[in-house]
């Protein structure tokens, strides 16, 4: 065993269990909290069950203990036969929400995915960090949707996984998802989007290209062969070509030595489908090429091809429909330029939607659509119906809310209430936690619907957990009332509620108040692991970010001692930078030349980012 797996806990604990065949499933907790512990214990069961038969290797230790750690900066840690896990992802309770059940059951998989990738088999060096990383957290949705069907995980799956990824990989400062590792500083820098997301969507899509036997029987040999010992990268292809017998090394090695990824621009020209690719990026496009394997839809018939070069050309009769990237299996962009058309008339799959207006976003801060085009496809939206798609579109208005509010206001509006319309009827676990999302985005942008939301307040305790953010929130903006939410702060017990609490005291519209909130959450009542949560709560806020950015030159150097030896503070300045920076790019960039906070790559990327924003303000700002 690899001495980073080691876990030795003291303290006083409480414990439920469960068993699976020989082995005793444990939830620890600090006393009391124990009872909260049966969701996760019933997800860490059927995972293990789920495990057992897809590696086709039984789980291999007596037990396997999850233990609730009270102040933990990651969400879990894989020990070998007891894991490590904040609260948060553990502890489910009566006045859980939707999205908290999401985040324990997502959590719990991944780690015990770890206890055969990553504990059983160990990589030789942290440059295969991202395998492991990668390879859980794509093992984590299969068991999601395994075990929570009504949840349709895979769309969650591109929401956080691949969405994160392709928005952190689209700029210059981005790194391979293979990369050389050489001190802790540079360790703590590469738990990103990359490493994770992206290695899990290059994995998906190669999966989709082997088919998802041969990709279960490569993992199952590789397994086999090295169990006890230490692995590298080229050894899992060796034995994913061996199941397969394609040639998917050299197709993987493109994908993980390089930075980057490709977008596909279509043109129609005498008969002739002319597919070109280049390096995307968000300050335009560089030349480079990918081999993608290519699913599509033409005029309604599928078709498949590994586009490996600069251009390729497809004979077309008469192009009625169209559409690449099915399902958006695919680590890659598609800009159909003139053919927008073709692709509205094709049938498309919710993922298909969802990829649409997701590369929408992009293209306008890339240049490529105007901004009144990009509203046009928005509006498409307006009564989507689906899950995904519809989160999607609230995602951007709510981002381009935070950077450019005059411009998006009026059309966040209408966007959200129209769904409250088609929501108001549906009573799915996704529907119920999109209105709450909804209500909380709502009640930042329009006074009168916070109002009336501020009532119910009061009966704090008694609301639908779903409605709870969007509640405080509504309250924080309307009232100002800094005490009151403090002191339901304070009387609150779990963790959950807590971090819900924190959320609003970052949403007031009074500056005065969000400086109350930060002198509060570092005056000793805040857990550490919350106070990065409460920063970048500032970000969707536009009343918060010049006040917040102040505060965060003012206190760098003690959040970088309260967060050092972990990818914390590396997380918060790669998102930070690009919002609270807005409209003073010269200074951030001064004040980082003179500030060595260390983390220069989460730095450059954030400063990087920053300015394309900037410049994305003025464009929707002076268009039309
Ligand atoms: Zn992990």
């Amino acid at each position: 065993m690899s001495t980073y797996l080691l876990y030795l806990g003291v303290g006083k604990f409480e414990q439920i269990t469960d068993r699976l065949d020989k082995t005793d499933i444990i939830v620890a907790t600090i006393p009391g909290k124990a009872g909260k512990g049966r969701f996760a214990l019933e997800v860490a069961k059927k995972s293990l069950d789920f495990y057992q038969s897809y590696f086709g290797i039984p789980y291999m230790l007596p037990k396997v203990h999850l233990i609730a750690v009270p102040e933990f900066a990651a969400g879990g840690m894989e020990n070998w036969g007891a894991i490590a896990f904040r609260e948060t992802a553990l502890l489910i309770d009566e006045r859980s929400d939707v999205r908290a059940k999401k985040r324990v059951t997502e959590v719990v998989a991944h780690e015990l995915a770890h206890m055969w990738f990553g504990d059983l088999v160990t990589m030789k060096w942290w440059d295969d960090l991202w395998l492991n990383e990668s390879f859980a957290t794509l093992m984590a949705f299969k068991v999601i949707d395994r075990i929570q069907p009504v949840w349709k995980t895979w769309q969650d799956f591109l929401r956080a996984q691949t969405s994160g990824a392709m928005s952190r990989d689209s700029i210059r400062s981005t790194h391979p998802i293979e990369a050389p590792v050489k001190s802790p500083n540079e360790i703590e820098q590469i738990f990103d989007d990359i490493s994770y997301g992206k290695g899990a969507s290059v994995l998906r899509m190669l999966e989709g290209y082997m088919g998802a036997e041969n990709f279960r029987k490569g993992i199952e040999n590789f397994l086999n062969s090295h169990k006890f010992l230490n692995a590298e990268g080229n050894e899992f292809w060796d034995a994913l070509e061996e199941a397969c017998g394609d040639k998917i090394k050299t197709m993987a090695n493109e994908w993980i030595r390089k930075p980057g990824y490709p977008v596909v621009t279509v043109t129609l020209d005498k008969g002739e489908l002319i597919l070109r690719q280049e390096r995307f990026l968000l300050s335009g496009t560089a030349e480079d090429v990918w081999p993608i394997p290519i699913v599509m839809k033409l005029n309604g018939e599928p078709r498949r091809l590994i586009f490996d070069k600069k251009e390729e050309r497809l004979d077309v009769d008469n192009l009625e429909s169209l559409i690449l990237n099915t399902d958006h299996m695919g680590f890659y962009r598609v800009y159909y330029k003139e053919l927008y058309d073709s692709v509205w008339k094709s049938s498309l799959s919710v993922f298909d939607r969802w990829g649409i207006v997701f590369d929408a976003l992009a293209f306008l801060t890339a240049g490529k659509i105007s901004f009144p085009d990009y509203t046009k496809i928005v509006r498409r939206y307006f009564r989507e119906q689906s899950y995904l798609p519809a989160l999607e579109v609230s995602d951007q208005l709510a981002f381009l809310n935070t950077i450019a509010p005059s411009k998006i206001i009026e059309i966040s509006k209408e966007f959200h209430r129209e769904q409250f319309k088609i929501l108001e009827n549906m009573t799915d676990e996704n529907s119920v936690m999109l209105q709450g999302i909804f209500a909380n985005r709502l009640a930042m942008l329009d006074e009168s619907y916070a109002k009336e939301l501020a009532s119910s307040f009061h009966d704090y305790d008694k609301i639908d957990p779903n409605m709870k953010d969007a509640v405080a929130t509504a309250y924080a903006r309307t009232y100002s009332d800094f005490e009151s939410i403090v002191k339901k702060y304070r009387e609150s017990a779990s963790d959950e509620e807590r971090v819900r609490l924190l959320g609003a005291m970052m949403s007031f519209k009074d500056a005065s108040m969000i400086a109350l909130s930060l002198g509060f959450a570092l005056g000793g009542e805040v857990k550490r692991q919350d106070i990065g949560t409460m920063i970048l709560g500032s970000l969707r806020n536009p009343d918060a970010r010049s006040l917040t950015w102040t505060w965060l030159k003012v206190n760098m150097d003690r959040l970088k001692k309260l967060f050092e030896g972990t990818e914390t503070l590396s997380r918060i300045l790669i998102s930070a930078i690009p919002i609270l920076g807005i409209g003073r790019v010269e200074e951030a960039e001064k004040f980082f030349e003179e500030n060595r906070v260390g983390l220069e790559n989460s730095i450059e990327a954030g400063l990087e980012k920053l300015k394309i924003y900037d410049n994305l303000v003025r464009k929707i700002m002076f268009s039309a």
